[in-house]
């Protein structure tokens, strides 16, 4: 009895998944393809509260994971990219309603130099008493593109005007268009005192979580937010491909898995869903598949809910400046 009692917490404790949801802008219908109606925001905020999930502040997240603490399954956190005009005036008050915190992602040159459509700092400064407030970079280019120190320029520029302007030091940061690898991600780690790095990868939080390697789940449009809560992250580890081929052949996908399986499924953006055989805790299958889009999503894992992301990048680098 108590040897069930303790695989019942084990197993709670491995499946233990929380979600983090970003959303764009609000009762917006100039650009469907980022909006969140005001009756789409309340169905969701709603579906929450009827079903007991907990909207916490990241930074309750962030603790749990820097204490490798267990993260409960029912925890969501809500976050905000680009700052723009339509959260201040349609989304902020739906937020405030059910008293549901946020971290808001700003993009600095934007809100700076008085973009439209992006909220001033005096409405950022106003929306940080009811939420967490981040970096979303200063210029918003893809961070690939730039060379390293082009790249800590950017940060730089947008932390020290953050900081001036709303007397807030950020403590997160979230990639604009979710774009990253391996070295943009060190770089932000190595050289400025985040303690987390959101990118844009479906998924969930557990407490093995990188915390400069956190997934969020893009909501827009109409969403099933039932289906957005079941995703879990599948445990694998990426060995090819680790860049977009120069040739934008794809010839071999290889992953480390648990043992246990036998066969999984395999999802490349363009080709759909496959089943691939696991040798000895082991996916490795050759391929000749020609990549047509720039950004190549690869998914793995038992089921389409339980996943483990990859996602590759035809990248130009830009000359330094
Ligand atoms: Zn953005």
């Amino acid at each position: 009895m108590k040897y069930l009692f303790l695989l019942l917490i084990s197993i709670s404790y491995i499946f233990a998944n929380a979600h983090i949801f970003v959303y764009h802008r609000f009762a917006d219908d100039r650009y469907p393809s980022a909006n969140t109606t005001i009756k789409e925001l309340t169905k969701q905020f709603e579906y929450f509260k009827a079903n007991d999930y907990e909207v916490v502040p990241l930074t309750k997240i962030l603790d749990k994971l820097e204490k490798k603490e267990k993260i409960p399954s029912k925890w969501v956190a809500l976050t905000i990219d680009d700052a723009y005009k339509s959260f201040y005036e349609n989304g902020l008050e739906i937020f405030k309603k059910y008293n549901y915190p946020f971290s808001l992602y700003v993009y600095v040159e934007a809100s700076h130099k008085g973009y439209g459509d992006f909220m001033t700092w005096k409405q950022i400064k106003e929306s940080s008493k009811y939420g967490e407030i981040g970096l979303h970079s200063y210029s918003h280019h893809r961070l690939q593109q730039f060379s390293h120190d082009a790249l800590i320029l950017d940060t730089k520029k947008a932390y020290d005007l953050f900081e001036k302007n709303t007397g807030i030091k950020p403590i997160t940061y979230a990639y604009p268009y979710g774009e990253y690898n391996k070295e943009v991600k060190e770089t932000l780690k190595n050289n400025f005192a985040f303690k987390a790095i959101l990118n844009q990868n479906t998924g969930s939080i557990t407490a093995k979580t990188d915390q400069f390697d956190i997934p969020r789940i893009a909501l827009v449009g109409k969403v099933n937010i039932k289906h957005k809560l079941k995703y879990k992250t599948f445990d694998a580890q990426w060995i090819a491909p680790l860049v977009f081929p120069k040739d934008g052949i794809l010839k071999n996908v290889h992953v480390n898995v648990d043992k246990k399986y036998k066969q999984l499924k395999l999802y490349i953006t363009g080709e759909g869903w496959r089943d691939v055989p696991v040798v000895n805790g082991v996916v490795n299958i050759k391929l000749n598949t020609y990549l047509k889009r720039a950004r190549t999503r690869l998914i793995l894992g038992p089921d389409v809910f339980t996943i483990s992301n990859n996602i590759i990048n035809k990248v130009k680098i830009k000359k330094r400046k």
